[in-house]
């Protein structure tokens, strides 16, 4: 049986069926999506310290590497890659008896780890807050107006142990960093008064939050700041549709030392323009054979809807991802030939 949550708060059932599970000695596996963000390494070492805490024998597998403006969050060192420490993270997934799958909502998200979680046998509890999960997990807190992962983890935690008391300095620090990046430092439309609570309450139990700000967004190298000049003046901007896309090619990439997390936050840049409300960035990986995008928007367009429909992807209403087998230029031409379709829902 599905035990299905899908509300701001776990509700009674789920709080019952997780406190069950949790009453026992567990071996547990935590797991994020591919190319995991702040939100997802946030959310996964938050409630690993949460639990470890607990007494639980844990530990967060993530599929691929992530961002070096990530790595100093507590508990990074004891992150087990499924790419580089394969044997471990296998030996760790099969000896399992209860994984937690956060910020995803479909096992298509984890790339290479999608069949060994197929295949793994044991209870699955899902943290989310993307658009139409699959039903594979069960029990499921899924809530697509939450700003983040971690802002539910927060919730989760609350529920299960009956208050925030047990929020130490560290899962602060975590669920803080997540809230921050999934927010667009609290800017975006999923930003309640309630998220500002749960930040407010994060900050006086230690949540360093200047300090976080500083390691996520000023470490920029040299190479990084000229990839975005690139970036910005690859941009094509198209008024009638009030759109405004990015393309970077593996040949610029490389000319720049491209290093994971590198263009993370560039595809926003076209949302400061005035009067455009869809932005949208092309990136060529040689290695995945794929242009992987990213859409942003302001307003009621929803670029879950159009990354799903045509770019094999999804997300959020305001923020969404997909991929093309195409080459840069033809997923290029692709995207502008679909524009006239959505012309009047991008009008100002
Ligand atoms: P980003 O563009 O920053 O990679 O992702 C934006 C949002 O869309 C994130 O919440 C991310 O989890 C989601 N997303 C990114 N790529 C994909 C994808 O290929 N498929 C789906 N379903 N969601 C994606
Ligand atoms: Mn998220």
């Amino acid at each position: 049986m599905v035990l299905n949550c899908i509300f701001g708060a776990m509700n009674f059932e789920t709080i019952v069926a997780v406190r069950k599970l949790l009453a026992k000695p567990q071996k547990i596996v935590i797991v994020p999506h591919k190319n995991p963000d702040g939100d997802a390494i946030g959310s996964t070492l938050g409630l690993w310290h949460y639990l470890k805490k607990m007494g639980q024998d844990a530990v967060v597998v993530v599929p691929n590497d992530y961002p070096k403006f990530l790595k100093w969050m507590p508990g990074s060192g004891d992150i087990l890659n499924f790419e580089r420490e394969n044997a471990q993270a296998r030996s760790k997934i099969n000896g399992a008896t209860l994984i937690f799958t956060l910020d995803f909502n479909h096992l298509g998200r984890i790339g290479q780890m999608e069949k060994i979680l197929e295949e793994a046998n044991v209870p699955f509890v899902m943290i989310d807050h993307h658009q139409a999960p699959s039903e594979y997990a069960d029990i499921m807190y899924s809530d697509v107006n939450m700003s983040s992962t971690c802002e539910m983890v927060y919730n989760f935690i609350e529920a299960v142990d009956g208050g925030t008391d047990g929020i130490t300095t560290e899962i602060a620090n975590c669920l803080y960093t997540g809230i921050m990046t999934d927010t667009g430092s609290f800017k975006f439309r999923s930003t309640t008064g309630r998220t500002h609570r749960v930040v407010a309450d994060l900050i006086d139990k230690g949540a360093e939050n200047t300090e976080i700000h500083h390691r996520v967004y000023d470490t920029n190298t040299p190479a990084r700041l000229h990839l975005l000049g690139c970036a910005l003046k690859n941009m094509v901007i198209l008024e009638k549709y009030s759109t405004a896309y990015i393309t970077l090619s593996q040949e610029e990439l490389d000319a720049h030392d491209f290093q994971k997390g590198d263009t993370e936050g560039f595809v926003n840049y076209g949302l400061t323009l005035e009067g455009i409300r869809f932005a949208v960035i092309f990136i060529e990986n040689h290695e995945e054979g794929i242009i992987k995008i990213s859409f942003r928007s302001i307003g009621d367009f929803s670029v879950n809807e159009f990354a799903r429909k045509h770019f094999e992807g999804g997300g959020h209403n305001n923020a969404a991802g997909g991929r093309s087998s195409l080459s840069l230029t033809e997923t290029v031409a692709r995207f502008e030939s679909l524009l006239p379709n959505y012309q009047e829902l991008l009008k100002p």
